[in-house]
Protein backbone atom coordinates (compact mmCIF):
# COMPACT_ATOMS: atom_id res chain seq x y z
CA UNK A 1 0.00 0.00 0.00
CA UNK A 2 2.97 1.85 0.57
CA UNK A 3 5.81 2.01 -0.71
CA UNK A 4 9.32 4.42 0.08
CA UNK A 5 12.24 4.16 -2.21
CA UNK A 6 15.72 5.71 -1.55
CA UNK A 7 13.76 9.34 -0.09
CA UNK A 8 16.73 11.74 0.68
CA UNK A 9 15.08 15.30 2.17
CA UNK A 10 17.21 18.17 3.71
CA UNK A 11 16.26 21.23 5.22
CA UNK A 12 18.60 23.90 3.74
CA UNK A 13 22.70 22.42 4.55
CA UNK A 14 20.93 20.00 7.55
CA UNK A 15 20.01 16.49 5.77
CA UNK A 16 16.77 15.06 7.95
CA UNK A 17 16.42 11.90 6.02
CA UNK A 18 18.74 9.96 4.41
CA UNK A 19 18.21 7.16 1.96
CA UNK A 20 14.91 6.10 3.60
CA UNK A 21 13.54 2.84 2.23
CA UNK A 22 9.97 1.57 3.19
CA UNK A 23 7.77 -1.13 2.81
CA UNK A 24 3.92 -0.90 4.23
CA UNK A 25 1.53 -4.27 3.05
CA UNK A 26 -1.88 -3.24 3.05
CA UNK A 27 -3.29 -3.70 6.64
CA UNK A 28 -0.42 -3.42 8.35
CA UNK A 29 0.53 -1.24 11.14
CA UNK A 30 3.73 0.13 11.44
CA UNK A 31 5.31 2.46 14.43
CA UNK A 32 7.54 4.78 13.79
CA UNK A 33 9.31 5.62 16.98
CA UNK A 34 12.77 7.26 17.29
CA UNK A 35 14.22 9.95 19.42
CA UNK A 36 13.23 14.19 19.13
CA UNK A 37 14.76 15.34 15.89
CA UNK A 38 15.45 11.86 14.59
CA UNK A 39 12.85 12.40 11.35
CA UNK A 40 9.71 11.02 11.94
CA UNK A 41 7.38 13.96 11.30
CA UNK A 42 8.99 14.53 8.21
CA UNK A 43 9.19 11.33 7.15
CA UNK A 44 5.42 11.04 7.58
CA UNK A 45 4.64 14.44 6.49
CA UNK A 46 6.40 13.51 3.05
CA UNK A 47 3.47 10.13 2.26
CA UNK A 48 1.22 12.86 1.53
CA UNK A 49 3.51 15.44 0.09
CA UNK A 50 3.26 18.35 3.02
CA UNK A 51 6.86 18.04 2.66
CA UNK A 52 8.90 17.76 -0.76
CA UNK A 53 11.55 15.13 -0.76
CA UNK A 54 14.85 15.90 -3.11
CA UNK A 55 14.77 12.51 -4.59
CA UNK A 56 13.66 8.75 -4.15
CA UNK A 57 9.86 8.11 -5.12
CA UNK A 58 6.95 7.75 -2.54
CA UNK A 59 3.92 5.43 -3.88
CA UNK A 60 1.04 4.94 -2.50
CA UNK A 61 -2.33 3.29 -3.20
CA UNK A 62 -0.67 3.00 -6.79
CA UNK A 63 -0.04 6.73 -7.01
CA UNK A 64 3.41 8.62 -6.95
CA UNK A 65 3.20 11.06 -3.94
CA UNK A 66 6.10 13.70 -5.66
CA UNK A 67 5.74 13.25 -9.43
CA UNK A 68 4.86 16.63 -10.62
CA UNK A 69 2.11 14.87 -12.88
CA UNK A 70 0.23 14.01 -9.86
CA UNK A 71 -2.79 15.63 -8.73
CA UNK A 72 -1.87 15.71 -5.20
CA UNK A 73 -5.37 16.77 -3.51
CA UNK A 74 -7.16 14.15 -5.67
CA UNK A 75 -4.20 11.94 -3.84
CA UNK A 76 -4.55 13.13 -0.01
CA UNK A 77 -7.93 12.45 -0.20
CA UNK A 78 -6.95 8.55 -0.16
CA UNK A 79 -4.68 9.41 2.81
CA UNK A 80 -5.97 10.94 6.17
CA UNK A 81 -3.70 12.56 8.44
CA UNK A 82 -4.45 13.36 12.45
CA UNK A 83 -2.17 15.79 13.97
CA UNK A 84 -0.88 16.39 17.63
CA UNK A 85 -3.08 19.08 17.53
CA UNK A 86 -6.31 18.19 16.13
CA UNK A 87 -6.37 20.89 13.71
CA UNK A 88 -10.09 21.37 13.86
CA UNK A 89 -12.07 24.31 12.18
CA UNK A 90 -12.94 26.04 15.63
CA UNK A 91 -15.88 27.32 13.64
CA UNK A 92 -17.66 24.74 12.43
CA UNK A 93 -19.31 22.25 14.72
CA UNK A 94 -18.17 18.75 15.23
CA UNK A 95 -20.60 17.25 12.66
CA UNK A 96 -19.97 20.07 10.53
CA UNK A 97 -15.92 19.57 10.75
CA UNK A 98 -16.57 16.26 9.73
CA UNK A 99 -18.70 16.63 6.66
CA UNK A 100 -17.79 19.91 5.00
CA UNK A 101 -15.12 17.78 2.66
CA UNK A 102 -17.83 15.45 1.67
CA UNK A 103 -19.78 18.52 0.68
CA UNK A 104 -17.21 20.67 -0.93
CA UNK A 105 -15.14 17.92 -2.28
CA UNK A 106 -16.99 14.93 -2.55
CA UNK A 107 -20.02 17.02 -4.02
CA UNK A 108 -22.96 15.03 -1.25
CA UNK A 109 -25.68 16.53 -0.77
CA UNK A 110 -26.35 17.41 2.92
CA UNK A 111 -29.01 15.03 3.92
CA UNK A 112 -26.17 11.95 2.91
CA UNK A 113 -23.00 13.79 4.07
CA UNK A 114 -24.77 14.26 7.57
CA UNK A 115 -25.72 10.71 7.40
CA UNK A 116 -22.31 9.46 7.15
CA UNK A 117 -21.15 12.16 9.68
CA UNK A 118 -23.20 11.55 12.58
CA UNK A 119 -22.58 7.84 11.47
CA UNK A 120 -18.81 8.02 11.84
CA UNK A 121 -19.18 10.53 15.12
CA UNK A 122 -22.01 7.36 16.62
CA UNK A 123 -18.71 4.76 16.42
CA UNK A 124 -16.17 6.88 17.37
CA UNK A 125 -18.20 7.71 21.12
CA UNK A 126 -19.64 11.57 20.27
CA UNK A 127 -22.73 10.28 19.24
CA UNK A 128 -23.84 13.27 21.61
CA UNK A 129 -21.55 15.62 20.30
CA UNK A 130 -22.63 16.60 16.73
CA UNK A 131 -23.54 20.05 17.41
CA UNK A 132 -20.56 20.91 19.83
CA UNK A 133 -17.69 23.47 18.30
CA UNK A 134 -14.24 22.26 19.01
CA UNK A 135 -13.58 24.52 21.99
CA UNK A 136 -16.03 23.16 24.44
CA UNK A 137 -15.03 19.56 23.90
CA UNK A 138 -12.28 17.88 25.24
CA UNK A 139 -8.61 17.08 23.44
CA UNK A 140 -9.69 13.78 23.17
CA UNK A 141 -13.09 14.34 22.16
CA UNK A 142 -11.15 16.69 19.39
CA UNK A 143 -9.14 14.26 18.02
CA UNK A 144 -11.82 11.54 17.74
CA UNK A 145 -13.67 13.79 15.47
CA UNK A 146 -10.12 14.86 13.52
CA UNK A 147 -10.04 11.07 13.33
CA UNK A 148 -13.98 10.97 12.05
CA UNK A 149 -13.35 14.20 9.35
CA UNK A 150 -10.21 11.64 8.25
CA UNK A 151 -12.59 8.65 7.99
CA UNK A 152 -14.71 10.53 6.28
CA UNK A 153 -13.15 10.79 3.07
CA UNK A 154 -12.60 6.82 3.12
CA UNK A 155 -9.44 7.08 2.92
CA UNK A 156 -6.77 3.68 2.13
CA UNK A 157 -4.15 5.01 4.39
CA UNK A 158 -4.41 6.72 7.96
CA UNK A 159 -1.21 8.71 8.79
CA UNK A 160 -0.98 9.40 12.90
CA UNK A 161 1.54 11.94 14.02
CA UNK A 162 2.12 11.71 17.62
CA UNK A 163 -1.98 11.86 18.04
CA UNK A 164 -1.70 11.39 22.06
CA UNK A 165 1.37 13.94 22.76
CA UNK A 166 -0.81 17.14 23.39
CA UNK A 167 -3.90 14.94 25.53
CA UNK A 168 -4.00 15.02 29.10
CA UNK A 169 -3.39 11.45 30.31
CA UNK A 170 -6.60 10.41 30.78
CA UNK A 171 -7.93 11.18 27.28
CA UNK A 172 -5.07 9.25 25.98
CA UNK A 173 -7.18 5.43 26.16
CA UNK A 174 -10.01 7.26 24.46
CA UNK A 175 -7.86 7.93 21.36
CA UNK A 176 -5.77 5.13 21.14
CA UNK A 177 -8.57 2.81 21.55
CA UNK A 178 -10.16 4.61 17.99
CA UNK A 179 -7.15 3.72 15.86
CA UNK A 180 -6.89 0.20 17.79
CA UNK A 181 -10.38 0.12 16.26
CA UNK A 182 -9.05 0.93 13.16
CA UNK A 183 -6.61 -1.86 13.46
CA UNK A 184 -8.68 -4.19 13.62
CA UNK A 185 -11.07 -3.13 10.54
CA UNK A 186 -8.14 -3.64 8.45
CA UNK A 187 -7.12 0.18 7.83
CA UNK A 188 -3.51 0.34 6.60
CA UNK A 189 -1.94 2.82 9.54
CA UNK A 190 1.50 4.55 9.82
CA UNK A 191 1.70 6.17 13.50
CA UNK A 192 4.44 7.80 15.13
CA UNK A 193 3.83 7.19 18.67
CA UNK A 194 5.57 7.49 22.04
CA UNK A 195 2.88 4.82 23.50
CA UNK A 196 5.41 1.93 23.43
CA UNK A 197 2.60 -0.09 24.81
CA UNK A 198 0.35 0.69 21.94
CA UNK A 199 3.11 -0.05 19.64
CA UNK A 200 3.84 -3.38 20.95
CA UNK A 201 -0.01 -4.61 20.93
CA UNK A 202 -0.97 -2.83 17.82
CA UNK A 203 1.26 -2.97 15.35
CA UNK A 204 2.90 -5.46 12.84
CA UNK A 205 6.19 -3.50 12.37
CA UNK A 206 8.13 -1.22 14.80
CA UNK A 207 10.72 1.34 12.69
CA UNK A 208 12.82 2.76 14.54
CA UNK A 209 14.64 5.92 13.23
CA UNK A 210 17.78 8.14 14.70
CA UNK A 211 19.07 10.63 13.04
CA UNK A 212 16.88 10.92 9.36
CA UNK A 213 17.53 7.29 8.83
CA UNK A 214 16.06 3.63 9.93
CA UNK A 215 18.23 1.76 12.22
CA UNK A 216 15.89 -1.32 12.78
CA UNK A 217 12.66 -2.44 11.49
CA UNK A 218 11.07 -5.13 13.17
CA UNK A 219 8.26 -6.96 14.47
CA UNK A 220 7.66 -5.44 18.28
CA UNK A 221 8.39 -8.92 19.74
CA UNK A 222 11.65 -8.84 18.30
CA UNK A 223 12.49 -5.24 18.84
CA UNK A 224 11.32 -5.00 22.08
CA UNK A 225 12.61 -7.57 23.52
CA UNK A 226 16.01 -8.36 21.81
CA UNK A 227 16.81 -5.10 19.75
CA UNK A 228 19.48 -4.88 17.63
CA UNK A 229 21.29 -1.61 17.37
CA UNK A 230 22.60 -0.20 20.36
CA UNK A 231 21.04 2.88 19.44
CA UNK A 232 17.89 1.27 19.74
CA UNK A 233 18.95 -0.71 22.81
CA UNK A 234 20.10 2.64 24.68
CA UNK A 235 16.82 4.42 23.34
CA UNK A 236 14.19 1.28 24.77
CA UNK A 237 16.64 1.98 28.33
CA UNK A 238 15.31 5.51 28.97
CA UNK A 239 11.23 4.88 27.86
CA UNK A 240 10.36 1.67 28.57
P1 LIG B 1 10.86 14.18 14.91
O1 LIG B 1 9.45 14.24 14.45
O2 LIG B 1 11.46 12.80 14.86
O3 LIG B 1 11.07 14.79 16.26
P2 LIG B 1 11.32 16.11 12.79
O4 LIG B 1 11.00 15.39 11.52
O5 LIG B 1 10.32 17.05 13.31
O6 LIG B 1 11.76 15.04 13.89
O7 LIG B 1 12.66 16.92 12.60
C1 LIG B 1 13.84 16.34 12.05
C2 LIG B 1 14.89 17.42 11.92
O8 LIG B 1 14.49 18.34 10.92
C3 LIG B 1 15.10 18.22 13.18
O9 LIG B 1 16.47 18.50 13.30
C4 LIG B 1 14.31 19.48 12.95
O10 LIG B 1 14.86 20.55 13.63
C5 LIG B 1 14.45 19.65 11.44
N1 LIG B 1 13.28 20.33 10.83
C6 LIG B 1 12.00 19.91 10.86
N2 LIG B 1 11.19 20.73 10.17
C7 LIG B 1 11.98 21.73 9.70
C8 LIG B 1 11.75 22.90 8.92
N3 LIG B 1 10.54 23.21 8.46
N4 LIG B 1 12.83 23.70 8.62
C9 LIG B 1 14.06 23.36 9.07
N5 LIG B 1 14.35 22.28 9.80
C10 LIG B 1 13.34 21.47 10.12
MG1 LIG C 1 7.71 14.88 15.37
Amino acid sequence: MITIKNVNKSFGAHQVLTDISLEVPKSNVIALIGPSGAGKSTLIRTLNALEPIDNGEIIVDGVSIHDKKTNINKARINIGFVFQNFNLYPFLTALQNVTIALLKVKGMNKEAADKKGKELLISLGLGDKFDAYPGRLSGGQQQRVAIARSLAMDPQVMLFDEPTSALDPEMVTEVLDAIRKLAHDGMTMVVVTHEMGFAKEICDEIVFMAEGKIVEKAPPSKFFTNPDSERAKNFLSKVL
